[in-house]
């Protein structure tokens, strides 16, 4: 497969203070890709000004580098990628001087044909800057023996497979599109005259745009340098399969995608998880920050108080420590400290939004257990995660997803709980509204991808809570 990424992209257009303004919007979109960052602007003789920069965007760019990002048309990104992809030259957004002009491209998502289309590319003679799977769409591009860029587009659109959420930025034109299944998020704002596309609309929010609609799936939205947007429908979007995991765990709660406001819909998650698998408990806590708001819906349905039980340290980045054996919780517990008043004693309900590997709740458990707690009923706002996504999100190969090697009681002696439940399958869809649940992928839940991914995957039992001897997910 490509590369794997997790990504943020921004685009701003008819603004003199476009990179300002995409700067800012990248800081919203931090939660969605932290290991690199990149803005393109176009300036006035129609020359690419860019900066890229290692780690988080608060650290790389000064008003230095801003300053010289002029124009008023730019794309911004946010990267984060899994092992084997950290080379700078993967860093987006991406440039090339081609016969028809300048292109720049952002891109969140993960073409699932890309080894594919790669191979061929490069038989045919293309030579490839980056393992990103982002540059074959650009090769495909200039390729094409369309007359314009639009037709281009729409004929590449026709060739790639998989999730793209994608901004691409022409002369002084920018074109918008989302995969025709709308796999990631991609939205559209205003801000006076000023067009702002981004991923999500917490970084519309940033710099007071006004959320106007999404990009529809199977879209090219096209802006003008004055920010006037015209609207093509490249691919008749036959399914829609907007990852569920994003409103699960990777959009921010503040933010509005695919029709939700995330923040609701993951107290609604909490709420059904709390019906669904009650327990006699004291108090509620969260695994902060993602598992807050199903935490909060968990403690309102069933009548809770809902208390501080582990405090995130907000100014830990990634670290690089092995621990060995006698410092091995010092990686978790630079992140959380348990509250010991909201613990000692009691009866804890802890909510999180998911369990991938399980190593991190095994960390959190011991220590909420050391800080005495008596029970902890360990709940999740998702079904238990049995497959890989080739989509766009970073989850790891089968065989290290705790739920595809163990049952629910197996998993629930792992990570050390006195009770594990997760929300059903069909709770999630109840969550996901009655006839908009249908226009979801839940291929890491069931294993059942809207679009070939080369695997043959066997179905999940019926019942996902697993049980006693059952394998969830095998
Ligand atoms: P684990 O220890 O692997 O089970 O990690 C579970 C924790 O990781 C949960 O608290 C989730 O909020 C978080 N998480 C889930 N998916 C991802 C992801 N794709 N990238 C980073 N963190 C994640």
């Amino acid at each position: 497969m490509g590369l794997r990424e997790e990504c943020g992209v921004v685009g701003v257009v008819g603004d003199s203070e476009a990179a300002n303004l995409i700067y800012l919007s990248l800081y919203a979109l931090q939660h969605r890709g932290q290991e690199a960052a990149g803005i393109v602007t176009i300036n006035k003789e129609g020359k690419f000004c860019g900066h890229k920069t290692v780690g988080l965007v608060g650290d790389g760019f000064s008003k230095e580098t801003l300053s010289k990002l002029v124009g008023r048309v730019g794309i911004g990104h946010n990267r984060y990628s899994t092992h084997g992809g950290r080379m700078l030259q993967n860093i987006q957004p991406f440039s090339f001087s081609t016969a028809f002009g300048s292109l720049a491209i952002a891109h969140n998502g993960n073409l699932t044909n890309a080894d594919t289309l790669r191979k061929q590319l490069e038989e045919e003679g293309s030579i490839f800057q980056s393992t990103s799977d982002t540059e074959i769409f650009m090769h495909l591009l200039v390729k094409s023996q369309k007359n314009s860029i639009l037709s281009r587009i729409v004929e590449v659109m026709g060739k790639v497979k998989g999730a793209y959420s994608l901004l691409l930025l022409a002369e002084d034109r920018l074109f918008a599109l989302r995969d025709p299944y709308g796999f990631r998020p991609l939205v559209i704002g205003r801000r006076g005259r000023a067009a702002v596309i981004a991923s999500e609309t917490c970084a519309l929010d940033l710099i007071d745009a006004e959320f106007e609609r999404e990009v529809a799936p199977g879209e090219v939205i096209e802006i003008h340098n004055d920010g006037f947007i015209k609207s093509h429908i490249a691919v008749e979007s036959q399914r829609k399969a907007f990852c569920s995991f994003e409103p699960i765990y990777f959009a921010r709660p503040d933010s509005q995608i695919f029709n939700e406001e995330i923040y609701s819909l993951r107290k609604r998650m909490g709420a059904i998880l709390a019906r669904e698998s009650n327990v006699d408990a004291d108090v509620v806590i969260a695994v902060p920050d993602s598992g807050v708001p199903m935490a909060l819906g968990y403690a309102n349905e069933v009548g809770l108080p809902l208390e501080l039980g582990l405090v995130r340290n907000h100014y830990v980045g990634r670290t690089f420590i092995e621990p060995s054996q006698s410092i091995r919780d010092f990686g978790v517990k630079l992140k959380l400290n348990p509250v010991g008043s909201s613990l000692r004693g009691k009866k804890v309900v802890v909510v999180d939004d998911s369990l991938v590997r399980g190593t991190t709740s095994v960390k959190i458990l011991r220590m909420i257990r050391q800080a005495g707690a008596t029970e902890i009923h360990m709940r999740l706002g998702s079904p238990p995660i049995t497959y890989s996504c080739y989509f766009g999100v970073d989850t790891p190969e089968r065989s290290s997803l705790l739920a595809a090697q163990r049952n629910v009681e197996e998993m629930r002696e792992f990570i050390g709980a006195d009770s594990l439940a997760f929300l059903s399958t069909e709770g999630l869809r109840e969550a996901l509204g009655n006839g908009n649940s249908e226009n979801y992928c839940y291929g890491c839940f069931n294993g059942d991808y809207p679009e070939d991914v080369g695997i043959v995957p066997r179905k999940q039992p019926t019942d996902d809570q697993g049980g006693p001897g059952l394998r969830a997910g095998l």
